[in-house]
């Protein structure tokens, strides 16, 4: 999207246009078919805030976010589902349709006031951006960048089970990306405070929008260099190198996580 010319603020919704329907805070309306869940709909809901949040203007058609109330019953033919749940069950253009419209909603939502002055914000005329009335500061959609990291030691991979998962769930290791550090430097240091090792061969391996609630998760692999595992108990509950013929429960499909794990699975599968 061009930083200039291409605001919501600019077109207004009209027939033929699409939308993507979020309930406060985290659901999203699906409708469940033989192919699988679609989000996008003909026409906005009767009880949506009354302005709507440009999402896509390409190819042919726009795609506009509407917000419903907490409490909002399903519709007919369609209901409301967590968010979350739609990760792997969306293509990457959906998946990416879904996290735009969670990210600028939550945006907009989180950007009433201005950080500054304190007074209203406003949407911005000639960009994508709130603008507050009083002092003019500007503010952006939020981006927070994670660095997603599959370190692996000859056919082995480290794989962790973290605190905030309640139920046992072994994935590579993840951490936002400080102030002033680069995407390697939060690469090695995530390692070292949650596992105690070191690594090193940093390699890009691609990215994923991840909007719960505005992540951006940019995977790296890595050799293990040195070190014994020692988890941070704040962090880690268990962590451990596995063989791809053992591998423990995985994060759910359609996430970067569980694409480098089943590389990683495919790579080893047969010897
Ligand atoms: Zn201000």
């Amino acid at each position: 999207m061009s930083p200039v010319g291409d605001s919501a603020q600019a077109v207004e919704p009209t027939h033929g246009d699409r939308w993507i329907v979020l309930r406060a805070p985290d659901d999203v309306l699906v409708d469940a078919h033989r192919d699988g869940v679609g989000i996008l709909f003909g026409a906005p809901p009767e009880r949506a805030d009354p302005t709507p949040l440009l999402v896509d203007s390409g190819g042919g058609s726009r795609i506009w976010a509407a917000v419903v109330p907490e409490g909002t019953a399903n519709p007919d033919g369609a209901h409301f589902t967590a968010a979350r749940t739609l990760v792997g069950a969306l293509d990457p253009a959906g998946f990416g349709q879904l996290a735009r419209a969670r990210m600028l909603v939550e945006w907009q939502r989180t950007h009433r006031f201005c950080g500054r002055c304190g007074a209203s914000t406003g949407p911005a005329a000639d960009e994508h951006a709130v603008r507050c009335g009083h002092c003019g500061l500007r503010g952006y959609p939020r981006i927070s960048p994670v660095v997603i990291v599959r370190v692996t030691r000859a056919d082995e991979i480290l794989l962790a089970w973290p605190v905030r998962a309640p139920r046992p769930m072994y994935t590579v290791l993840a951490g936002f990306v400080e102030a002033g550090e680069s995407l390697e430097q939060a690469a090695v240091r995530e390692i070292g405070e949650e596992v105690g090792l070191e690594v090193d061969r940093l390699t890009y391996a691609g990215s994923q929008p991840w909007p719960f609630p505005h992540s951006l998760m940019v995977a790296f692999t890595a050799q293990y260099a040195a070190g014994e595992i020692a988890p941070a108990p704040a962090e880690i509950r268990d962590a451990g190198w596995y063989r791809a013929d053992a591998l423990p429960d995985l994060p759910p499909h359609g996430s970067i996580a569980r694409a480098m794990i089943e590389q990683f699975r495919l790579a080893h599968a047969t010897r």
